[in-house]
């Protein structure tokens, strides 16, 4: 450290400590004044003379005494950080097998102090958590977003928050024959369905009729997502399930993940979404069955979703219901795989009964289907990762 010193009457005396945790360290002090009314004075500050310190914040104070006749003391605080330990991170050897808009395990091991860690896939980051068991060392589910640029490398990461950020590749797979295709659907807005959403989501609103639509359909849209990904911190810190997930019984799937829509009205493009989620239909007013273990953390209206439950099933997986004409849960409810929580509908952007059933991993929404398949899990995690009572059927 360097500190400078002005008075006119020199400096009788300059001290510098460091704080932590409520304690106080003395790290220097000068042997003799400076009748100099400016002085420079170099220390050396660190967790070789100071080996209390820990990583993490921590403040510098440094202390001049005026060589003036009455020892004025001034003092100048900075927040500073300390690293005793960078962190150094590393992942397993496996081949990982990556399907677009998809989800995988990874385990890794990070040592050295740090205060996030967990997998990079371009700008999103989905966290670790230690083994489960007490086996020691970390893991991370993470998804490749249906629309990441090809070509992106999942990193495993850890990052002390001060500067240091350290990354390892994953090893990943993307067997190409198996990656999904995305299909194309045209919708045609009726004059109906557009006067059924703009009553229900823009009641007081006025204006361009097609514009209001749009709005809804693109900027709601964003704002539920965004409240969705938002419900990821509201998981919990162990696998709540032990079975796959299931699929709604006795319904059809009319349409899949990442379904490109192009809206059209009278005949005019007018909008286009990506459709992150499997639309359920079966008969009118269906029960909508928990499609696993977890606990409901969203149970309210959500915008284009219409009344929506969210159901987290642990290390930040969660399912997503939405349309429902009834909700029968309430958030913080224990919920069994199978058990009714309500009743489908057509609340939210939809235009015939059905349960919009959706996905997400540490707030990204991802494919189901893998989650619906007993040996994918036992491959992809219960290979990996202790999963008590895990059985594939
Ligand atoms: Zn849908």
């Amino acid at each position: 450290m360097r500190v400078q010193v002005h008075d006119t009457h020199g400096v009788s005396k300059v001290t510098a400590y460091v704080e932590q945790n409520g304690a106080e360290y003395p790290v220097w002090q000068t042997m003799r004044g400076a009748d100099a009314s400016d002085s420079t004075f170099d220390f050396t500050v660190g967790v070789k003379a100071t080996p209390e310190l820990k990583d993490g914040p921590a403040r510098l104070i440094v202390e001049a005494t005026s060589g003036g006749l009455f020892h004025r003391t001034e003092r100048e605080a900075r927040d500073v950080n300390v690293v005793t330990q960078p962190p150094v991170v590393s992942a397993d050897s496996d081949q990982h097998y990556l399907y677009l808009g998809m989800a995988d395990l990874v385990t890794m091991n990070v040592t050295g102090a740090y205060t996030s860690a967990g997998v990079r896939v371009g700008d999103e980051a989905f966290r670790a958590w230690p083994v489960p068991g007490g086996k020691g060392g970390m893991f991370s589910l993470f998804a490749f977003a249906w629309n990441m640029p090809a070509g992106t490398t999942p990193l495993v990461y850890a990052s002390n928050g001060v500067g240091n950020d350290v990354t390892t590749p994953i090893a990943v797979v993307f067997p190409k024959k198996e990656q999904p295709v995305y299909t194309l659907h045209d919708i045609q807005v009726t004059d109906q369905f557009m006067q059924k959403v703009l009553g229900e989501l823009d009641p007081s609103g006025t204006g361009d009729r097609v514009a209001r639509f749009v709005r809804i359909n693109s900027e709601m849209r964003k704002a539920n997502n965004k409240t969705l990904s938002e419900l990821r911190l509201k998981t919990a810190d162990r696998f709540l399930w032990s079975q796959p997930f299931t699929r709604q019984s006795h319904s059809q799937a009319e349409s899949s993940f990442a379904d490109k829509r192009t809206y059209f009205y009278h005949g005019n493009k007018i909008d286009e979404q990506v459709h992150l989620g499997y639309d359920l239909a079966g008969t009118q007013h269906m029960g909508v069955e928990a499609s696993n273990d977890g606990r409901v953390v969203w149970a309210a209206p959500l915008g284009i979703y219409g009344n929506c439950i969210v159901v987290d099933h642990g290390y930040g997986l969660q399912t997503i219901y939405g349309h429902l004409s009834r909700i029968d849960v309430h958030e913080g409810d224990e919920v069994k795989r199978g058990q009714n929580m309500g009743l489908s509908g057509t609340t939210g952007m939809a235009a015939g009964d059905h349960v919009h059933f959706a996905m997400q991993l540490d707030g990204v929404q991802i494919d189901p289907k893998e989650w619906w398949d007993g040996h994918w899990i036992q491959d992809h995690i219960a290979r990996r990762v202790d999963l008590p009572g895990f059985s594939s059927r």
